[in-house]
C-alpha cells in the first residue's frame, strides 16, 4: 500500500492519488486518466434527474453551498465532479394528492429557485439547452427542474401550464402509484395505460415544449404514450430490464422504440436497478421498492430526505456485513453499454437519481462522475460517444422539443 502510494507520489500524480489512499482501506477505487479527465472537463455533463429538493426543503442542516458528509450532491462536489446541469426532482410521494400534493411541488420548485437565487455564482436557472450551454460557458452550474409524478397536476392542465411558467422542463407521468389518468409500473393496473385525458396531457406537455417522461409509467402506459407524443420523449432515470428485471427498467424491445421516437434512455444508478443478485435479495429482505420506501417514510415522520438517507444506510450496512450481495459502480458501464448496443449511442445519458437512491460501491456521490468517462474510454468509446452520453444526447433532444413548440 505505502509503495503504490510513494510510486503515485513520485510519478507526479500526488493530488489524484492521496484520496485513493484513503479510500484503499475499504474499497480499491479506480485512478481516472488524464485523458479521461480532460474529455469529461471538455463536455458539458448532465444528469437528469436528482432528488436533492427533498434535501433543501426538509433537511435544516443542509446547505448546497457547503461540502456535506451526508446525501450525494452539493456545489462542491457537483464541481469535483464535473457536472454541468442538473434537473432537480419536484417529487411527492403519490399517496398525497389534490391541493397538499400542490401546496409541497410549489415548495419544492421554490426551493430550488431559491437555491439558485443565493448562490448566484455558482448556480443559474436553465429552462433551455441555450440556457445550459451559457452557464456551461460562464462556469456556473445549470438547475433545471423536472416535476416526479402526474399526480401534482391534480388533473388539471391549467395547473401545468402554471409549473412550465414557472420553469419545469419535464413530466414523469406517474410515480409509484397509479394517478386518475396514468398507469404506473408499480401499482396494479387501473386504466389499461394513458386515459383520454392521460394523451391529452402528452399533447399539452408537447405543445408546451416540455418532455414527456416515461419512467416509472406501466409498459401498456409507455406504449400508449409513444403513439400519442408528437415529440421525442426520455426515461429520465431507468436502466435496462434485460440486466436487472426490475418493471422500472426498459426492456429492450422499449429501448428500441425509444430510439425509433428519437428519445433517450438516462442511465438509473440505484442498486436494485443495476444488479439482479442484489434486486431479488433486498425485495425478499424488505419487501418491493413501495413497501419498503412507505416504512421508511412513516418511520422518519414523512421526511422524505430522511427516508432516502436512511434506506441507503441500512442498504450499504447489509452489503458490508454480506447480508446483501455487493453492487459496485461498474455496473452502471454495463448499463449504458447495453442500452448504446440495444438503442444505439444517441439515445442514452444520465439520470443518476441522486438523492433519491442507493448507490453502488464506488459511485457515493456525484464527485465520483468522472470514472464513468474513464471506464467508457477504457471500453474504446470515442470522444465524440461518450460527448454524447454525458450530455450531447439531453441537449439535442432539449433543443428538438423547443423547436416543436415554436412550430405549434
Ligand atoms: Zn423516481
Amino acid at each position: 500500500m505505502f509503495t503504490a502510494r510513494l510510486i503515485r507520489l513520485i510519478t507526479g500524480a500526488a493530488i489524484a492519488a492521496w484520496p485513493i489512499f484513503m479510500l484503499a482501506q475499504s474499497l480499491p477505487d479506480v485512478q481516472v486518466s488524464a485523458q479521461a479527465r480532460q474529455i469529461h472537463e471538455r463536455a458539458i455533463v448532465i444528469d437528469t434527474h436528482g432528488d436533492t429538493p427533498q434535501r433543501l426543503l426538509f433537511d435544516k442542516n443542509f446547505n448546497i453551498g457547503t461540502r456535506n458528509k451526508l446525501g450525494h450532491v452539493d456545489i462542491p462536489r457537483m464541481r469535483d465532479g464535473g457536472l454541468d446541469a442538473l434537473f432537480f426532482s419536484i417529487w411527492v410521494p403519490s399517496d398525497a394528492t389534490g391541493p397538499p400534493a400542490v401546496k409541497r411541488a410549489l415548495d419544492l420548485i421554490d426551493s430550488v429557485r431559491e437555491a439558485v437565487r443565493t448562490h448566484p455564482n455558482d448556480l443559474m436557472l436553465a429552462t433551455t439547452a441555450a440556457d445550459v450551454r451559457r452557464a456551461a460557458a460562464e462556469h456556473k452550474i445549470a438547475a433545471l427542474m423536472g416535476m416526479e409524478g402526474g399526480h401534482m397536476i391534480d388533473d388539471d392542465l391549467g395547473l401545468l401550464r402554471v409549473y412550465a411558467a414557472l420553469g419545469v422542463r419535464y413530466l414523469t407521468l406517474t410515480h409509484f402509484l397509479n394517478n386518475n389518468w396514468a398507469d404506473s409500473a408499480t401499482d396494479k393496473p387501473a386504466h389499461n395505460g394513458l386515459t383520454a385525458f392521460g394523451k391529452d396531457v402528452v399533447r399539452e406537455l408537447n405543445r408546451l415544449g416540455m418532455i414527456v417522461d416515461v419512467s416509472h409509467i406501466a409498459d401498456k402506459t409507455f406504449y400508449d404514450v409513444l403513439e400519442t407524443t408528437t415529440a421525442p420523449v426520455m426515461a429520465s432515470h431507468s436502466s435496462s430490464r434485460a440486466i436487472s428485471n426490475h418493471v422500472r427498467n426498459m426492456t429492450d424491445d422499449m429501448m428500441r422504440a425509444l430510439a425509433k421516437n428519437g428519445g433517450l434512455i438516462m442511465i438509473n444508478y440505484a442498486a436494485a436497478f443495476l444488479s439482479e443478485e442484489f434486486r431479488v435479495a433486498s425485495e425478499k429482505k424488505g419487501g418491493n421498492i413501495v413497501a419498503m420506501m412507505a416504512a421508511m417514510s412513516k418511520k422518519c415522520g414523512g421526511n422524505e430526505a430522511c427516508t432516502i438517507m436512511e434506506s441507503e444506510r441500512i442498504q450499504h450496512e447489509a452489503m458490508a456485513r454480506g447480508e446483501l450481495p455487493k453492487v459496485t459502480w461498474d455496473k452502471i458501464v454495463e448499463h449504458i453499454d447495453h442500452a448504446v448496443k440495444v438503442a444505439g449511442v444517441d439515445h442514452v445519458g444520465l439520470g443518476s437519481d441522486f438523492d433519491g437512491a442507493t448507490m453502488p460501491i464506488g459511485m457515493e456521490d456525484v464527485s465520483k462522475l468522472p470514472k464513468i468517462t474513464d471506464a467508457l474510454l477504457k471500453k474504446g468509446y470515442s470522444e465524440q460517444d461518450i460527448d454524447k452520453i454525458l450530455g450531447g444526447n439531453i441537449l439535442r433532444v432539449m433543443e428538438q422539443v423547443e423547436k416543436l413548440k415554436s412550430a405549434r
